[in-house]
């Protein structure tokens, strides 16, 4: 499809509702059409941040996750289904996309993010959703970000808990301000109900979306927190770090001089 075309009939009537959104209309839905979305792993989190992007029309979701479906992923990971315990989930969930959205294409890459490939995978989308379980992961996602110069949306979890928040290479603090390392007490599997990285693979795609059509206030210096077992929702502000080691002045300063 040739991005520069009017939307289609049945494009018009799929995003009908929410061209009515004001400063959304039929401009605002050509600039989702024409975005590229790199949404790192389709678990619980970034299932869901797919599923409503493909929802909204993003004209190319490019799913990152390693790895086949094991039943213990089904009580979170939507995109997933019974039948394809044993196959690839990034097939699985792509498979399950292309069935919703016709009109959106579909990039496949049946890794997780890692130092080796982040460079070469942030470069194939404007925005990046990270929605990774490891540190090691979101690092090497927040590191290729800022040096592709690329926003990204860090989206977490825990038990009842998440986060969110949008990052702005060297306008915002980036996840090394915050985290400049893994932190030595964190363990790869971790307790999930499915509705809690629901909400917020959720507010990723909001997040995502806003960045694209330049609508609202994107969450630029704030950490959204919600409580959901105590029902209790705040937003902290966040500094970028001079010194942080990956978006830090002298790191800046040397990317400007090549
Ligand atoms: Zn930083």
């Amino acid at each position: 499809m040739n991005s520069n075309e009017p939307l289609s009939e049945s494009e018009r009537q799929r995003y009908e509702w929410q061209m009515w959104i004001p400063d959304l209309g039929e401009e605002g839905q050509l600039k989702i059409r024409q975005a590229k979305v790199l949404i790192s792993r389709v678990g619980g989190l970034g299932g869901l941040a797919a599923y409503e992007l493909a929802a909204a029309g993003v004209g190319t979701l490019i799913l990152a996750h390693a790895g086949n479906v094991k039943p213990s992923d089904l009580n979170r990971q939507l995109l997933m289904q019974e039948s394809a315990i044993g196959s690839s989930r990034v097939q699985t969930a792509a498979n399950r996309l292309r069935a919703f959205n016709p009109h959106i294409q579909i990039v496949e890459i049946p890794e997780n993010v890692s130092t080796e490939n982040a460079d070469r995978l942030v470069r194939l989308a404007d925005v990046v959703v990270c929605c990774v379980p490891k540190f090691e992961e979101r690092l090497a996602l927040n590191q290729a970000c800022v040096r592709a110069n690329k926003p990204m949306i860090d989206c977490a979890m825990y038990e009842f808990t998440c986060q969110v928040t949008t990052i702005i290479p060297y306008e915002t603090a980036c996840v090394a301000c915050r985290v400049p390392e893994v932190p030595p007490t964190w363990k790869r599997q971790f307790p999930v109900l499915g509705a809690v990285p629901g909400v917020a693979g959720c507010l990723g795609a909001i997040e995502a979306i806003k960045l694209i059509t330049g609508i609202g206030e994107p969450l630029k210096n704030r950490l959204a927190l919600f409580d959901l077992k105590m029902g209790r929702f705040r937003t902290l502000q966040l500094q970028r770090r001079s010194d942080c080691s990956v978006c830090g002045q002298k790191h800046h300063s040397a990317d400007q001089a090549i």
